[in-house]
């Protein structure tokens, strides 16, 4: 990615920020200032949550430049709770059977090292959704006679 893109788009890619309609609600990500669905140029900052479930993914072995040093890696559409379908890296799976509808939660990795300006670029991942502690463990008979 180019240094003044990713200044320009850092607050979207550190925090998953997009845009929101005011009229008809649909949110956006990346922002847009226009809403193609009402017309509406009434949109206003939007802090996704990072809950999504796995739309597609696909495992990388051969990167394009500048990923070289990750490869291989998985890339993985994500359909967020909000409505807009990103894509993103997949980060966590190894061990991890991917599938189809799968929750996934979002989570800040470094995503790029240029070698060329020696910056380091972070942003958004996707990892797949762990389950909660206690939803893991037998239920105890206690547990079980709870209403
Ligand atoms: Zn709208």
């Amino acid at each position: 990615m180019q240094l003044p893109r990713y200044h320009r788009l850092r607050r979207s890619f550190y925090r998953l920020e997009g845009t929101r309609c005011a009229t008809c609600e649909r949110s956006f990500f990346p922002p847009r200032n226009l809403c193609p669905d009402c017309r509406s140029t009434e949109l206003e900052t939007h802090r996704f949550s990072g809950s999504g479930t796995l739309y597609s993914y696909s495992h990388m072995s051969h990167a394009p430049r500048g990923f070289a040093s990750i490869a291989p890696y998985t890339v993985g559409m994500v359909r967020l709770a909000e409505g807009p379908l990103i894509m993103a890296q997949l980060t966590d799976v190894e061990g991890v059977e991917l599938h189809i509808d799968m929750a996934v939660e979002m989570v800040t990795r470094k995503l790029q090292e240029s070698s060329e300006h020696g910056y380091i670029v972070y942003g958004y991942k996707f990892r797949p959704l762990l389950l909660p502690l206690a939803a893991s463990l037998p239920s105890t008979p206690d547990a079980a006679a709870a209403p």
